[in-house]
């Protein structure tokens, strides 16, 4: 382990970071385009591949102006929200639209991470003076943002469109028995679908 002395290394390594991140997304986005039944959540996944394919280039971009190798450093930050997307699926049979709102949220979460990591980087470009890898970067946040909104948008359409066929029991003496109401229906549509295709039966 080589110490660490200047905020400039610390740009570096997270530059790397991000870099490891958004390579990995390329790879995630087109599954969960996929994975998602609802058509315009479809389409924002597979337009925000394309994007984050740019974004792979603009951090080569900034690796290039700073003189730089681009280099990946394994970021266990996604690699957390990948898993925790990874499981939920794998351990879950989703209804499609359960599953749909579930994969705004992972894209959500993914976002916010990104938000947060090109905010403190375009803070360090700036104060190292790197202009051009500050506007580089900032290229990629608005994407990251506008990606942020649209998932945002999606979700609230597809919970609003479910309002009214909700499982859970609405009567007023039943707060003591809704969690159970819920999941007694995600066991039940558990059971339908697992005879098919699925072999275990965890939930
Ligand atoms: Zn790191
Ligand atoms: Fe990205
Ligand atoms: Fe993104």
């Amino acid at each position: 382990m080589s110490r660490m002395t200047t905020p400039r290394q610390l740009f570096v390594h997270e530059l790397q970071d991000v870099y490891y991140a958004e390579k990995t997304l390329t790879r995630v986005l087109p599954t969960l385009a996929s994975q998602a039944t609802d058509r315009e959540l479809t389409r924002a996944f597979e337009s925000h591949a394309r994007e984050t394919q740019k974004q792979v280039t603009n951090l080569e971009k900034v690796f290039k102006s700073i003189g730089e190798r681009a280099e990946g450093q394994p970021c266990p930050g996604i690699d957390g929200i990948k898993r925790e997307h990874d499981e939920f699926m794998r351990e879950h049979d989703a209804t499609p639209v359960v599953a749909d709102v579930f994969l705004t949220g992972s894209a959500a979460r993914a976002e916010h991470y990104e938000i947060a990591a090109y905010t403190s980087l375009i803070e360090k470009a700036r104060a190292l003076g790197e202009r051009d890898s500050v506007k580089l970067l900032q290229a990629n946040l608005r994407q990251e943002k506008d990606a942020l909104k649209k998932v945002e948008t999606i979700s609230k359409r597809i919970l609003k469109s479910t309002n009214g066929s909700s499982p859970r029991s609405r009567s007023s003496s039943s707060s003591r028995g809704r969690s159970t109401s819920a999941r007694s229906t995600a066991r039940r549509s558990t059971a339908k679908r697992s005879s098919s295709t699925r072999t275990r039966s965890r939930s």
